[in-house]
């Protein structure tokens, strides 16, 4: 069987350049779309996370601003700095980094971050919407999956979905939206038993655990669709990015798969980006 790689940097430059459209709407009406990311501590992989996603905002028109907090940084510091940007009328959207210093509780600073500027979709408030079917801001690495899904004509209604993964930032959102598009929806974790026996089942397989070339080809059942979202750096090949899906093996079996890099990843930031235009889109609705 002939594999379909999916191309993540050519579907999301397709859907930055739609948004340009919207930011120049937004802009004759007066509206900068403004994201603001604030980043604590000197992590090596957030910086360049956060340096790419700045850099794709601007390209796209909005306006994009770097919060840099030292590692040292106390939690009343950065709670303040969330509140604000909370009142910052030229910031539509607020992201912090994770992971936050290990002194510094992240669900207490995403909950202090205002529900209407959370583009990320990870404040309580946000997630009630998506689990009861009424999203307002969907986590951007799911919402990036099902614009993937969609744009390559995949329908997940009627299939079996296997998520392996269940963090609140990209396996359980995934399992609500692919539950609401009618998939039959399985999440799997460390305690999963005979976890390829499960995996043998998916249609579509979303790989989320954070172990390079963890999920192999015999996995995998023929024909099956297979979004790897994991992100690994191997510093034993020169640091090389590697997805928790061992890709060579899977070619030839699946019927699609992302790569990593160039799959799931930029798909991530268009979905940041969006999510940004949305939120600025609302503040001129209100007015
Ligand atoms: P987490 O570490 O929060 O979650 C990992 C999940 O994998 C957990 O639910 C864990 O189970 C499960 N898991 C770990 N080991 C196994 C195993 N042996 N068998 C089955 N399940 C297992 O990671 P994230 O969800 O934050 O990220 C997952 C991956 O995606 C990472 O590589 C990350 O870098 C990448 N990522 C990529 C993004 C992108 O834009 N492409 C964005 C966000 C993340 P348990 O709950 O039982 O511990």
């Amino acid at each position: 069987m002939d594999t379909r790689i999916i191309d993540g940097t050519a579907l999301s430059r397709a859907v930055r350049d739609e948004l340009r459209g919207r930011v120049e709407t937004l802009k004759s009406a007066g509206v900068v779309p403004g994201l603001a990311v604030v980043l604590a501590g000197d992590d090596p992989a957030s910086r360049v996370y956060v340096r790419n996603k700045g850099r794709a905002c601007t390209e796209v028109g909005l306006h994009s601003e770097q919060h840099d907090l030292p590692a040292s940084v106390t939690e009343a510091e950065v709670l303040e700095r969330v509140r604000m940007l909370n009142a910052d009328p030229r910031i539509h959207g607020i992201l912090v980094q994770l992971p936050l210093p290990a002194h510094v509780s992240g669900e207490r600073v995403l909950r202090a971050i205002a529900p209407d500027k959370d583009v990320d979709g990870f404040h309580p408030f946000n997630v009630g919407l998506l689990a009861t079917g009424h999203p307002a801001f969907v986590p951007c690495t799911p919402a990036g999956v099902m614009r993937m899904l969609d744009r390559e004509g995949i329908d997940p209604e009627g299939q079996h979905a296997v998520i392996v993964g269940r963090s609140n930032i990209v396996g359980k959102p995934m399992a609500m939206l692919l539950l609401q598009r009618n998939a039959t929806v399985t999440i799997c974790h460390s305690k999963t038993r005979d976890l390829g026996a499960v995996t043998r089942q998916a249609d579509i397989l979303v790989a989320a655990i954070g172990r390079a070339r963890f999920l192999t080809g015999d996995m995998v059942k023929p024909g099956a669709v297979v979004i790897d979202v994991g992100i690994n750096r191997l510093p034993h090949e020169k640091g090389k990015l590697v997805g928790d899906v061992d890709f060579q093996s899977v070619l030839g079996r699946a019927s699609h798969v992302t790569p990593v890099p160039g799959g799931v990843g930029p798909m991530t930031i268009a979905m940041l980006i969006e999510n940004t235009v949305l939120a600025a889109e609302r503040t001129v609705k209100k007015t």
